[in-house]
C-alpha cells in the first residue's frame, strides 16, 4: 500500500515519522525544491505536541533543542504601564518551551530515511489514485493524506469548506542581532515574549533563537481588503516603516522605538481560519492533517495539533494496518473532538485580542484571581 502525504511541515513530518517508528512506510511530497528554500518563519510553543514527538522517538532531542527562557512574558498596556512579568526559573519544567521552526523541521528530517520526502514537487490536483504535480508529472497512492497547510490542494476533495478572512491583519517585521545593534531594546523585550494590546492593535515581539527579535503589528476588525487601504508601502521598506509608526502614533514611545529600529524585511499576514468544529464524511482513502483540517487563529496551538495529528493517524494506520477505511474513521473521530475543543477556545482568546480593553482581559486570562 503506497501512503502518499502532500507537505513536508509539522503534521506530514509528524505522520512520516511515527509511521516508520511503527514499520510503515510513506513517501513525502513537498513544493520546496529543498529543505532551506524558504524562510521557515519564527518561534513555536510547543506543549502538547510534545506528546507527539515523544512517540516519534524524539523528545529528548527536542528539549535539548528548546529554549526555556523562551516562556518568559511581559504583557503592557499602549500607554507602557507592565501589567505582568513572568521570568522562567532555570529549574522550571519545559512545559511550553519555545523552539525555532527551521530546528523544530530538521530535527523531524534527519529522523527519516533519505528520499521520504521528494522536494520540488508541488501538487496541482489529486483524486481517484493518481497526484497530478504543475510540472505535469505524476505519481499514484493507496491512501493519500493532505498535510499542505491553509490552502491545501486535498481538501476539496474531502469538503467544499473555505478558509475565511477574520478581520486580522499583521505585519511581520524585525531587529536582526539585537543584543549588538540595540542593546536597550533587547533589555526591554526581554528572553521571550513581549506583548502590547489594547485598541483593536496590539505589539507582539518575541527573542528567536538566532538573535533576531521578530515583531507582529497586529490590526483587528480590519477588513480582507485593508492592506490595500492601509496606506503601508510593503515595496518601500523604509516608507512602510514611518506609515507604521504613524499607525501607532499614540502608543508609547518605546514601542514605536521598536518598530524604528526594524530592518527592511516587512511583511503583511492575512489571517484566516476555517469553520470551528469542520468535519466531513470519511473517504476510505484520503485525510488530512494540521491546517489542512482545521486552520486556527495564530494562537500558539496549530503546530501543536498538526503533530498530534500526525502522530494520531500514524497509530490508527498501525493498529488497522489491512484496513485503512477504518483507520481513517477512527483518526478523524479523535481528531474532530480534539481540534474543535482547542479551536473554539482559539477563536475565543482571538476574541478576547480584539477588545479596547484586551490587555486586562488577557491578565485576567493569566490570573484569573
Ligand atoms: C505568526 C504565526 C505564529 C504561530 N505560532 C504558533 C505557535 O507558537 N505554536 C503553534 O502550535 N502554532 C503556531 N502557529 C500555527 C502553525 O504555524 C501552524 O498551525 C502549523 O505550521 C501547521 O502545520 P502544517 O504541517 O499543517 O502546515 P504547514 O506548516 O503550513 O506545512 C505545509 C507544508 O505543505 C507544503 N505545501 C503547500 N502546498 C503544497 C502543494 N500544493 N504541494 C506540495 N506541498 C505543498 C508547504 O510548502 C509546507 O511545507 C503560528 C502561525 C502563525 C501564522
Amino acid at each position: 500500500m503506497t501512503i502518499a502525504i502532500v507537505g513536508a511541515g509539522m503534521g506530514g513530518l509528524a505522520l512520516a515519522r511515527v509511521l516508520q517508528v511503527r514499520g510503515l512506510e510513506a513517501v513525502v511530497y513537498e513544493r520546496d525544491s529543498s529543505p532551506n528554500a524558504r524562510d521557515q518563519g519564527g518561534m513555536l510553543d510547543i506543549h502538547s505536541g510534545q506528546q507527539a514527538l515523544r512517540e516519534a522517538g524524539l523528545l529528548d532531542d527536542f528539549l535539548a533543542i528548546a529554549r526555556g527562557e523562551g516562556q518568559d512574558m511581559r504583557l503592557l498596556e499602549p500607554d507602557g504601564t507592565l501589567l505582568l512579568q513572568e521570568d522562567t526559573p532555570d529549574d522550571a519544567p519545559l512545559l511550553r518551551p519555545e523552539v525555532d521552526r527551521a530546528d523544530l523541521r530538521k530535527l523531524l528530517l534527519d529522523s527519516l530515511p533519505e528520499h521520504t520526502v521528494r522536494w520540488g514537487h508541488a501538487v496541482e490536483s489529486a483524486g481517484d489514485g493518481v497526484l497530478r504535480f504543475t510540472d505535469g508529472s505524476t505519481a499514484t497512492y493507496d491512501l493519500l493524506v493532505g498535510a499542505d497547510g491553509a490552502n491545501s490542494r486535498i481538501r476539496p476533495l474531502l469538503t467544499d469548506a473555505q478558509p475565511v478572512h477574520t478581520g486580522h491583519n499583521a505585519v511581520e517585521l524585525g531587529i536582526p542581532d539585537i543584543d549588538r545593534t540595540h542593546p536597550d531594546l533587547a533589555a526591554m523585550v526581554g528572553r521571550g515574549n513581549y506583548w502590547v494590546l489594547g485598541d483593536g492593535r496590539s505589539l507582539a515581539a518575541q527573542r528567536n533563537g538566532d538573535g533576531r527579535v521578530r515583531i507582529g503589528l497586529s490590526f483587528y476588525n480590519t477588513a480582507a481588503d485593508w492592506f490595500a487601504t492601509s496606506g503601508i508601502p510593503f515595496d518601500d521598506p523604509a516608507a512602510a516603516r514611518a506609515r507604521l509608526l504613524d499607525l501607532f502614533a499614540d502608543w508609547h514611545p518605546r514601542f514605536r522605538a521598536l518598530i524604528a529600529a526594524c530592518d527592511d524585511t516587512i511583511v503583511p499576514r492575512s489571517i484566516s481560519t476555517l469553520p470551528v468544529g469542520l468535519t466531513w464524511p470519511s473517504a476510505p482513502d484520503v485525510t488530512l492533517v494540521g491546517d489542512a483540517a482545521h486552520l486556527m487563529p495564530p494562537v500558539g496551538e496549530g503546530a501543536n495539533m498538526a503533530l498530534l495529528d500526525g502522530a494520531q493517524l500514524a497509530r490508527s494506520l498501525a493498529a488497522h494496518p489491512d484496513d485503512f477505511p477504518s483507520a481513517i474513521e477512527e483518526y478523524e473521530r479523535e481528531m474532530f473532538a480534539r481540534t474543535s475543543a482547542i479551536g473554539r477556545e482559539s477563536a475565543r482568546i482571538q476574541e478576547l485580542l480584539t477588545q479596547p480593553d484586551a490587555s486586562r482581559r488577557m491578565l485576567a486570562f493569566f490570573r484569573p484571581d
